[in-house]
């Protein structure tokens, strides 16, 4: 019984003596770093472990997304001026039941940031494009429907990680600041003339906004309000245009956002 184990031993000892070296694993290259903020839309596929819900053809007017689905087009077109390029983004589609096609009539003048009340990406998501979660997600989302008054939507949202999520195009009204007014200005609708922003955070006030969430948004901010033209004063909180709501929570360092923001106007 103790012949194969004393081979071993007695193996280990030889190379003891001889001073081997032991043999290395050839050093595997390191990962590229981040490329950071590119000048063309690249929407990263995510990653597909179901099935897409919506085989064949999609309908001309809905979105064709959904986690599991085929890469969408780019919600919005990329930005043409290499001064102010598109930052990386991923690219998640609400479901066209969360938008409506026209602003009517009105330009996009103001940015709105939120926090989703939410820890996780994953269900943060899954309110806001209503995709994902199977049966169990679509129980999930009708109770937060009914908490939240409605189906929501938002143009962007802010992973835990930093990453960016397209949800809806830019130039359609996403539903997430439903009532209240900018600065008190009532003959404009906020979500006809915003931009909402959702950025993954309990909303308790000690769930912490990352690092990464604040770089992503030192990004996405400045540039959204350079594409369109607006102006610092108007990247607001949605507590600021709505007395009943409290987002982002008070833990949340607005001010590196209006600092980021003021350098480009
Ligand atoms: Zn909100």
């Amino acid at each position: 019984m103790l012949g194969p184990l004393k081979r071993i031993v007695d193996n280990s000892i030889v190379r003891y003596l001889k001073d081997e070296p032991s043999p290395r694993p050839t050093p595997t290259p390191r990962p590229a770093p981040s490329p950071g903020p590119v000048d063309s839309f690249e929407p990263v596929p995510a990653p597909r472990t179901t099935p897409c819900p919506h085989p064949g053809p999609a309908p001309s007017n809905a979105n064709t997304g959904g986690p599991n689905c085929p890469d969408p087009a780019p919600l919005t077109p990329p930005s043409t001026d290499p001064k102010n390029p598109t930052p990386k983004m991923q690219v998640r589609p609400a479901r066209s039941d969360r938008y409506d096609e026209s602003r009517n009539g009105t330009d996009i003048d103001t940015i709105v940031l939120h926090h989703t009340a939410d820890k996780s990406d994953k269900s943060s998501l899954e309110t806001l494009t209503g995709e994902g979660g199977g049966l169990a997600g679509e129980v999930l989302r009708k109770i937060k429907e009914k908490k939240n008054g409605g189906k929501v939507s938002a143009h962007y949202v802010i992973g835990k990680d930093g990453t960016i999520y397209h949800l809806v195009a830019d130039e359609k009204r996403a539903w997430h600041a439903g009532g209240g007014s900018v600065h008190g200005d009532k003959s404009k609708d906020v979500n006809d003339r915003s931009i909402g922003i959702e950025i993954v955070n309990d909303g308790d006030g000690k769930d912490g906004y990352t690092e990464e969430q604040y770089k992503a948004l030192e990004q996405l901010v400045p540039y959204l309000s350079k594409r369109y033209d607006v102006p610092t004063k108007n990247v607001v909180g949605h507590k600021e245009t709505n007395p009943d709501k409290k987002d982002p929570s008070e833990n949340f360092d607005f001010g590196r956002i209006t600092r980021a923001t003021e350098k480009v106007r």
